[in-house]
């Protein structure tokens, strides 16, 4: 087999796409640049055809500055009408190239085109393989969700915000997709929705052992975030990750950039938030483990145009928060990073 797609590769991508009801008859297509995961290509392409479907790939060149992280939601797709066109005729995308924030995602998405995107080091892939119970958690606490108007996230370190909800869509990420139009991502495991615009109120406290997933790090240092109208207003700390994130922020020289973006909690308890201290392969780590463990509330700050809101700026921060509570119009949900309501346990 070419580009070292091994026969385990080939089984779990087959296992994957399962999971996604490919089925004889459909056409599946892998969006690449160059030759980027090229051996995740060649299995998600043979992996389908072995289920019977058709399966074709459509390649970009690999402009690296296009793909860092300062360019989310604009991609090099942009431009290229007939590969999108291309895309909008399957059934299935498999996007590894990273489409999310972007239009090309949503027009794809949005004439029927399931999109499923992977970015993981295969160990990765692995260990948080999703399953239909995982799935069936993360609906149950979505319906809960969605009828909710205030979520209220506290801890003994001192977290005490306020989310006015309602305005927004709830989005649920499981890790596969057999439905129609539905984006997800591969592995995951939580749930999330924007607070109402101008509707954020509070203080959040990062404490030494929370993740900032775009830094790849653990913080060593408490940080305290003042939230007013949906915007960071402040940031004060002693260590050097209140200065990381403050002069992380203000380098997009972007006011949009200091907004209250999506916030829900982890239900996948295959996935580890201690795992960056034991991986060798950080550099391609996308936090999947940091934003979808069991328990985890996911605080972020940026743009909001995945839930279809305007501000598409470019800075986006996850900080997934370790022992934290979190209720739904009063709800207890999360109770000290466990998962309290028995249908969302694991
Ligand atoms: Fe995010």
């Amino acid at each position: 087999m070419s580009a070292n797609v091994s026969a385990e590769m080939l089984h779990l991508f087959q296992e994957e796409l399962r999971l996604c009801k490919v089925s004889p008859g459909e056409t599946v297509a892998v969006l690449t640049a160059g030759t980027v995961r090229a051996d995740y290509a060649q299995a998600f392409l043979l992996a389908a055809r072995h289920l019977g479907a058709n399966s074709f790939q459509v390649n970009i060149p690999n402009d690296l500055g296009m793909l860092s992280a300062a360019s989310i939601g604009k991609t090099p797709l942009a431009n290229c009408r007939p590969a999108i066109n291309a895309l909008k005729e399957a059934d299935m995308v498999i996007d590894l190239l990273g489409l999310l924030f972007s239009q090309e995602q949503l027009e794809i998405t949005n004439s029927g085109t399931r999109m499923l995107y992977v970015a993981e080091p295969f160990h990765v892939l692995k260990q948080m393989f999703p399953t239909e119970s995982l799935r069936k958690r993360v609906e149950n606490a979505a319906e809960r969700f969605k009828t909710a108007r205030l979520l209220h996230v506290t801890s003994k370190a001192g977290t005490d915000i306020r989310y006015q909800l309602g305005q927004y869509p709830v989005m649920t990420e499981y890790g596969y997709t057999d439905t129609p139009g539905r984006w997800d991502h591969f592995p995951s495991g939580f749930l999330f929705t924007h607070g109402n615009d101008d509707g954020v109120d509070g203080t959040v406290v990062l404490m030494p052992g929370d993740a900032i997933a775009a830094f790849r790090r653990y913080l060593t240092s408490r940080v305290v975030l003042t939230v007013e109208k949906g915007h960071v207003t402040k940031i004060e700390g002693d260590g050097m990750d209140a200065d990381l994130i403050s002069d992380y922020l203000s380098s997009f020289d972007d006011p949009r950039a200091y907004a209250v973006s999506h916030i829900g909690w982890g239900l996948n308890e295959r996935a580890k938030w201690f795992h960056m201290v034991e991986t060798r392969e950080l550099n391609r780590e996308r936090a999947m483990n940091s934003l979808s463990f069991y328990g985890n509330v996911l605080f972020s700050t940026g743009p909001n145009t995945e839930l279809g809101g305007t501000n598409d700026t470019a800075c986006h921060l996850d900080l997934p928060l370790r022992n934290c509570s979190l209720t739904l119009d009063g709800e207890l949900i999360v109770e000290r990073g466990t998962i309290v309501p028995a249908d969302m346990r694991k």
